[in-house]
């Protein structure tokens, strides 16, 4: 092998203690630099600061085993990134990370007190704004805190899920790590789980149900002959069909209350009007008209289906992942799919990734359409399996069984 292709600097003694089960890479052969005594520190580099006042330096071979409890804990080991070591020590670091949210310290991501909590839980139950005939300034700051209370338990919650699926890829990548991982993995579950609370306080269940039911109403095929869209000319037809499915997205995916989702929609006007005023005023009052029918039919959906019983389904989580290009993450949950997650998860299997929702009915039927839905969504029956839940959650997250 050339050695330029030992371009990693594994920095081992940052990664690996005598906690760490090594399993079969106890035996790999690890090259180091040792002052001459018996039981100094072992270096990756010859000319690491720690040696530099000894008299003479030596290398030696050891198992990895031997060596890990006298590894020097600043220079590192240059190895192919590709080496079973640096791959590896990547999924130790991965539990490691997720070890690293379990502290008895709440993240400061979302350090927030409980009377802050109470107040952002009270007013996003109303909405999202306050009122359109209240303009307190005091109230909107509220408002604004109240969101960005939501917003960092959303993305926190998130976050920890990604942790975790993480290093649950690091167990099975390299399963002696398993009784290791698993006091990690059950006090992150615990976080994980307390940080679902949090957020599901800041969700309506009333909003999470009404977007349910938007990608079932029928795209309305009488849209020019409504009143008050004289304005738009010709172009009637053509802006009027794109705000009913600006909004139908819209309103499909968020977590919202339906009448909070008419941005959307009210673009589409925006843009058909340009810098046109004529008529401009009687469309949008007719537009909000139109939304407001809109969203009275999605809840005339939900009013057919409340007697029905719910659900019990099963649904992978998956991780988001970071966007290294525009230096965000990306989730590919919907707000409205992050929402359903936390309101009515009643059970989760984290080694295996997967959690049990109790949801209406037609949050079954909207999962199971697979419309626009971003994580693998199974029905789970406990009657007819005779199986537990729990047992039926670790089944699903068997990749054996899929
Ligand atoms: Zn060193």
């Amino acid at each position: 092998m050339p050695l330029s292709s030992h371009n990693y600097r594994l920095d081992l003694g940052r990664v690996l203690d005598t906690d760490v089960p090594l399993g079969p890479l106890e035996s790999v052969p690890l090259v180091c630099f040792t002052a001459s005594s018996k039981n100094g520190k072992l270096h990756g580099e010859k000319n690491c600061g720690s040696l530099r006042s000894s008299r003479s330096v030596e290398a030696v071979t050891l198992g990895l085993g031997e060596a890990v409890e006298r590894l020097c804990g600043t220079c590192s080991w240059q190895m192919p990134s590709d080496a079973p070591l640096v791959v590896f020590t990547r999924s130790v670091r991965n539990v490691l990370w997720a070890a690293s949210y379990t502290g008895v310290d709440t993240s400061p991501d979302v350090d927030f007190t409980p009377s802050d909590e109470a107040d952002a839980a009270a007013a996003l139950a109303q909405g999202d704004y306050p009122p359109e005939d209240e303009h307190d300034q005091a109230e909107s700051d509220r408002y604004e805190h109240a969101r960005f209370v939501r917003e960092r338990h959303y993305g926190h919650w998130r976050h920890l899920h990604s942790s975790m699926l993480e290093s649950n890829s690091a167990v099975v990548a390299h399963p002696w790590l398993a009784a290791w991982a698993k006091p990690i993995q059950d006090a992150l579950a615990t976080v994980i789980e307390s940080e679902r609370r949090a957020f599901a306080a800041l969700l309506r269940p009333d909003a999470l149900l009404d977007s349910a039911a938007v990608p079932q109403l029928e795209a309305p095929s009488d849209l020019v002959s409504k009143e008050g869209f004289t304005g738009l000319g010709a172009q009637a037809a053509l802006a009027l069909g794109r705000a009913w499915s600006g909004w139908a997205d819209a309103a499909g995916r968020s977590w919202l209350a339906l009448e909070g989702d008419r941005s959307s929609a009210s673009l589409v006007l925006h843009e058909a009007f340009g810098r046109r005023r004529k008529g401009r005023d009687e469309a949008y009052a007719a537009l909000d008209e139109l939304v407001r029918s809109w969203c009275a039919e999605a809840r005339s959906v939900v009013a057919t289906c409340k007697a029905a019983p719910r659900r019990l389904v099963a649904v992978s989580v998956p991780p988001t992942s970071f966007d290294s290009y525009h230096g965000r993450t990306r989730d590919p949950l919907s707000q409205w799919e992050a929402g359903v997650i936390a309101m009515y998860q009643v059970a989760a299997n984290w080694p295996a990734g997967t959690v049990a929702l109790l949801v209406p009915q037609l949050i079954a039927e909207r999962l199971a359409s697979g419309t626009d839905i971003a994580m693998s969504v199974t029905s789970l029956d406990t009657e007819e399996t005779g199986l537990p839940l729990d047992t039926l959650l670790v089944q699903l997250g068997d990749p054996t069984d899929r």
